[in-house]
């Protein structure tokens, strides 16, 4: 964990952009609420296959404009074609957007193009060969793998080749297991990459709902989680604190062995989130 000591330990929120008028106006009180944390930025995905291009852009926007806080848009180049992302780089740029989180994508359901960039790191070659510096680009990291690595080397291999291309530093995929991530910085110290590696961070609100994201991304609910997870039923309320209690301590474990800070997914919602980050030895939690 070494290499990551020397990294000011910041935290950020993750939310995705709303479908309805509805969501936009809870999503600002969301942000609102989140912007008492001292976030050191905020981040918007976007939808497979470029699906929320401009609810994206938009979402970027007036939260930027609402909040104060830096925003970080989420771009992946599956189902874009170059023309499109360099677009939606300009638009970034013109409107003092100066970070990103640069991806593959998910792949799209349907019959959408494939886009001419075909992984992440070809994506930051380009962001950097179209804006040069502009932008802070942070990239994806697998504490346990990528599902479609064909090895645990391919995939630190992979997010060297991301580093190489100009990244300046990783989230990672959500873990309930902090040693799937030492495991990680142990194999990128081996592999020379020093550069921050953030954990991402899934509040626990909905059992279901997280055994369903877990299948589809690869990231492990360990048997003892999940049994006790299971055990409450429909006592949202048990679970929800039950899950608070867990989450804070990963992050509290993560913070003292010397993590980078904290990216949470905060599916939208500021209580859980919020409650967790109170619970935290944060240097620069709001008192
Ligand atoms: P890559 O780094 O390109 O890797 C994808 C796979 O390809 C890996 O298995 C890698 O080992 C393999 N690979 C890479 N290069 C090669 C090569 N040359 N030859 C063979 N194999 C190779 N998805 C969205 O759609 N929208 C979002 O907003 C979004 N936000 C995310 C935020 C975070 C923090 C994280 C962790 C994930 C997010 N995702 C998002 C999900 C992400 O897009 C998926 O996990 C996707 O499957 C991989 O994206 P990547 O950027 O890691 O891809």
């Amino acid at each position: 964990m070494d290499s990551q000591k020397k990294y000011p330990q910041h935290i950020s929120f993750e939310f995705f952009p709303p479908k309805t008028e509805e969501g936009d106006k809870k999503l600002l009180q969301t942000a609102t609420q989140l912007t008492k944390l001292n976030p050191h930025y905020f981040s918007v995905t976007f939808g497979a296959g470029g699906s929320t291009r401009d609810r994206t852009f938009d979402t970027v926007l007036s939260l930027a404009k609402a909040t104060g806080i830096p925003l970080a848009p989420h771009l992946s180049c599956i189902g874009s074609s170059k023309a499109q992302l360099l677009e939606l780089l300009n638009q970034y740029r013109e409107n003092q957007i100066d970070r990103l989180v640069a991806l593959r994508g998910d792949r799209p359901s349907g019959d959408v193009a494939k886009g001419e960039l075909n992984f992440a790191y070809e994506l930051v070659q380009f962001v950097r060969e179209q804006t040069a510096d502009h932008f802070h680009i942070e990239v994806a990291a697998y504490p346990e793998f990528h599902p479609e690595a064909v090895n645990p080397q391919a995939d630190i291999d992979n997010l060297k080749r991301k580093f190489d291309a100009g990244a300046n530093s990783a989230i990672t995929q959500y873990f309930y297991n902090a040693e799937a991530y030492y495991r990680l910085i142990d194999a990128c110290e081996a592999n020379q990459i020093e550069m921050p590696i953030v954990p991402g961070i899934m509040p626990i609100m909905n059992f279901t709902q997280l055994s369903r994201f877990s299948a589809a991304c690869g990231a492990e609910i360990p048997m003892w989680l999940s049994k006790r997870l299971a055990a409450y039923g429909d006592d949202k309320e048990s679970l929800q604190a039950f899950g608070i209690e867990v989450v804070s301590d990963l992050c509290n474990q993560l913070l003292s062995a010397g993590c980078p800070g904290l990216h949470f997914y905060s599916m939208n919602q500021a209580l859980i989130v919020e409650q967790v980050c109170n619970n935290l030895h944060l240097p620069h939690k709001s008192t």
